[in-house]
């Protein structure tokens, strides 16, 4: 059966194509019966941090990627495989297949009259033993091709004279990327290499590795390339791509997972909205495509409106816990009482995308007054409109307080100043709520009573 494996490299935060990795590998592992390799590239040891890994577990956790799952194995540590590393650079060598050299780029530069940003090849003949400072080159054949097959981008063919006598060990002993994530893979049993299309350049050199260590290479599959709206590839400076950031923003898991599989594959009959198990049932990794795959954040905003409407209003509840109390909202747990939420959120159920906009929705039955959006202010608060509110203001000091007659209400004010229903409630929903968008207005005012309703016009007359 299939292994695969996703090999992050601990970084201050999870990449939403990390994730998409992840579950493109984690979907051909549950499809087939095979397992999915968590390792921790964790070499660089001088930017590696250990609450790093635990951002990575806990990312995998929110991707559905359970320790606790059959299929999953690990996590592996690159760093723990330093040894073996070691022992198949020292193979190479000790079988005449990597050679040591004592260059340095600039005397590379000089012979190559700085034209060649390869390594010319000049030690490949002398010899060399192992001393501090001598890097350890792999021999990399002079003609010929390296043939990649990739099971998404068809062979992907590199001429041998491209391929550099490249670096595997370090001047001071310790293997590099290109040659511990082979030794890996071949340690871990990997199958199918299925990852970023930016490691394809590497491809071919870690193609002959496998081969210099007598052993066959893995299938190998690149994933497209994820851009932004200006078609420019997802970066960290420029773009939203923290999975964190996502989630914390009120994107549920489960539609996250969704869109993230729809990033350069598609499971057919033009249908996207589906269940992970469907998802993997219609994986096919032949599908992927090889062009780059656009991020659309509105999409994703879309996705996870239909995810939050497919809940129940218990269910959408319990997923606004964490906007509902401290430190996310911005109300106190002495303001916050759960039974007035609950009269509201079948209303706010139908109208939010992401989970943090139940903030504003809510927050003017929580706070003291409401936290006054200027721009409403200043379109509902034209001509007319204190008149009105000084209509409403006495009306409804004494009509019976529910939503059906203080829409009759409000109706009736309006009618006597000649505005339309939409026109008239605006000033009574700035006054009461801060804002001209919100939940359903009278049945807000229903939810709060009659006593801060009254209260709130007459600050806003004042
Ligand atoms: N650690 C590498 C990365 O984060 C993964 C390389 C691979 O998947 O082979 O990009």
């Amino acid at each position: 059966p299939v292994r695969v494996r996703f090999a992050p490299s601990p970084t201050g935060m999870f990449h939403v194509g990390g994730a998409r990795s992840a579950l493109f590998n984690w979907a051909v592992a549950k499809q087939q019966g095979g397992t999915f390799v968590l390792r921790i590239e964790d070499t660089d040891a001088s930017r590696n941090q250990p609450e790093w890994v635990d951002g990575i577990l806990s990312a995998m956790e929110a991707l559905g990627i359970r320790k606790e799952d059959p299929a999953f194995e690990g996590p592996y540590f690159q760093s723990a495989n330093a040894g073996i590393q070691k022992d198949a650079a020292q193979r190479l060598f000790a079988e005449g297949k990597a050679y040591y050299c004592d260059c340095t780029r600039d005397a590379v530069m000089a012979r190559t009259g700085n034209q060649q940003t390869g390594y010319d090849g000049f030690c490949s003949a002398r010899g060399l033993e192992y001393a501090e400072g001598r890097a350890l080159r792999f021999r990399t054949p002079a003609d010929g091709e390296t043939k990649v097959v990739d099971l998404i981008r068809g062979t992907p063919t590199f001429p041998n004279k491209n391929l550099e006598d490249f670096v595997i060990a370090r001047g001071n002993g310790s293997p590099v990327f290109l040659l511990a994530n082979v030794v890996d893979d071949i340690d871990e049993n990997i199958t199918l290499v299925m990852r970023a299309e930016e490691h394809l350049p590497n491809t071919p050199k870690q193609q002959l590795l496998w081969e210099a260590l007598g052993q066959t290479p893995p299938q190998w599959a690149h994933m497209p390339v994820i851009v932004n709206e200006k078609r420019q590839k997802l970066s960290k400076r420029r773009d939203k791509v923290a999975l964190e950031d996502y989630l914390a923003e009120g994107v549920l898991p489960d539609a996250m997972v969704n869109y993230l599989m729809l990033l350069g594959w598609a499971p057919g009959n033009d249908e996207e909205i589906l269940p992970f198990e469907e998802l993997v049932r219609r994986f096919r990794v032949e599908d992927i495509n090889s062009s780059s795959a656009f991020f659309d954040i509105k999409k994703l905003t879309a996705f996870n409106g239909e995810y939050i409407r497919a809940l129940s209003v218990p269910e959408f509840t319990e997923a606004c816990g964490p906007w509902l109390h401290a430190p996310r909202a911005p109300w106190s747990e002495e303001q916050f009482d759960s039974k007035v939420f609950d009269a509201v959120a079948p209303l706010a159920h139908s109208r939010v995308a992401l989970l943090s906009e139940i903030t504003n929705n809510v927050d003017f039955l929580f706070l003291d007054e409401p936290v006054i959006d200027e721009d409403s202010w200043n379109k509902a608060m034209k001509a007319g409109a204190a008149e009105l509110l000084a209509d409403v203001r006495v009306a409804f000091a004494d009509v019976a307080w529910e939503a059906e007659v203080l829409k009759d209400t409000v109706t009736t004010a309006g009618e006597a100043h000649g505005m339309k229903l939409g026109k008239a409630q605006a000033p009574v929903r700035v006054a009461v709520t801060g804002r001209r968008i919100g939940l359903p207005l009278f049945e807000s005012l229903e939810v709060l009573g009659r006593e801060r309703t009254l209260t709130r016009i007459d600050a806003a007359q004042a």
